[in-house]
């Protein structure tokens, strides 16, 4: 396996106590494989990801317990200059917003090309040469020409493509996609989108892609894991999940996607708020907002139930919600 999160717990020590961002999560990708994460903010998905690439805010972020395995060795207990190795070149993160992650004074070609310099040791001609290769790559028109732009003189959608052409350069085995595509109108997210899936498939690589939007990765992902208040609540492949739904909050998600044959109706919305990590509800953490929930879900936690071989759901009514679709 390329990568395994087990039973990762994380802190955040804030003035008002400790809150549990990450509560015992585990997940796996394959290479090649791509894993979406989904969940509302606040649910954990960032900072496990953030976990796994060792950028965890410190402090007051805390690695509490857990492991963290990438080719069968935990990064947890590395030491600082061979995390840093692996950070740099075995795995990448694209964030959402380019604009803010670019160098706003360095040309694209010269940050792209920085990176063949540092880590391949190559001449500033070839790593001139290497960045025009990957702005083709990730199809950015007249690469030749626009090498020697800023980050402000590409549209949103181009300074994506950039984005993923940085974390490719080294064709790391590991990427994780944080948000790519949320600040972008929805034409340039499915165009971002497929490119991203299109080099995933070539270089077979792994692929993390961390949404709030169901809709965004039915056509790109493998499986799904879908969190809420720091744990894993449903995990299955994808295409099962659409069909049929075994917890009500990933029914609620897939209910709040916009539809084109619902024009004009109003769209649906989970009721109430994801919980204040410092105070989470007892019991089932969703049971405040679950329309099905019943008097255990406010006492007990309800533990990862198996729906099927390759489905889990930690819901104590998984079988009522698949039944009730
Ligand atoms: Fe709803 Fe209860 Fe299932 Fe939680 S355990 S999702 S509250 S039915
Ligand atoms: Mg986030």
């Amino acid at each position: 396996m390329l990568l395994e999160v087990r039973d990762l717990h994380v802190e955040f020590h804030t003035r008002d106590g400790v809150a549990k961002a990450v509560n015992g999560v585990n997940y796996s990708v394959a290479e090649g494989e791509t894993l979406a994460v989904l969940g509302e903010s606040g649910s954990g998905k960032s900072v496990t990801a953030q976990a796994v690439m060792g950028i965890l805010d410190m402090p007051p972020g805390r690695i509490s317990g857990g492991e963290i395995l990438f080719k069968d060795r935990d990064l947890l207990k590395l030491k600082a200059d061979e995390r840093r190795r692996i950070r740099g070149q075995e795995m990448a993160m694209i964030f959402q917003d380019a604009l803010s992650s670019l160098n706003p004074v360095l040309s694209v070609g010269q940050q792209l090309g920085e990176m063949f310099v540092v880590h391949r040791g190559m001449s500033r001609g070839d790593a001139r040469a290497k960045a025009i290769e990957l702005m083709d790559r990730v199809r950015i028109p007249a690469a030749r020409e626009r090498v020697g732009d800023f980050p402000h003189q590409f549209s949103g959608g181009m300074r994506q493509r950039i984005m993923i052409a940085m974390a490719m350069a080294l064709e790391p085995s590991l990427i994780i996609a944080d948000e790519p595509t949320t600040a972008l109108d929805v034409t340039v997210q499915a165009q971002v989108m497929d490119l991203l899936a299109e080099l995933q498939r070539e270089l077979n690589m792994g692929l993390i892609l961390i949404t709030h939007d169901l809709g965004v990765v039915a056509d790109v992902a493998d499986k799904i894991a879908v969190m809420y208040a720091g744990r894993i609540v449903e995990t299955s492949p994808v295409h099962e999940i659409y069909q049929a739904p075994a917890h009500p909050y990933t029914k609620g998600l897939l209910r709040s996607i916009p539809r084109l044959d619902q024009k004009g109706q109003e769209l649906y919305a989970i009721k109430g708020l994801p919980p204040n990590l410092l105070h989470i509800p007892p019991g089932c953490a969703f049971h405040p907002r679950c329309p099905m929930a019943q008097a255990v879900c406010r006492t007990d936690v309800p533990p990862l139930y198996t729906v099927d071989e390759e489905r889990r759901s930690a819901c104590h009514f998984w079988k009522e919600t698949l039944d009730a679709r």
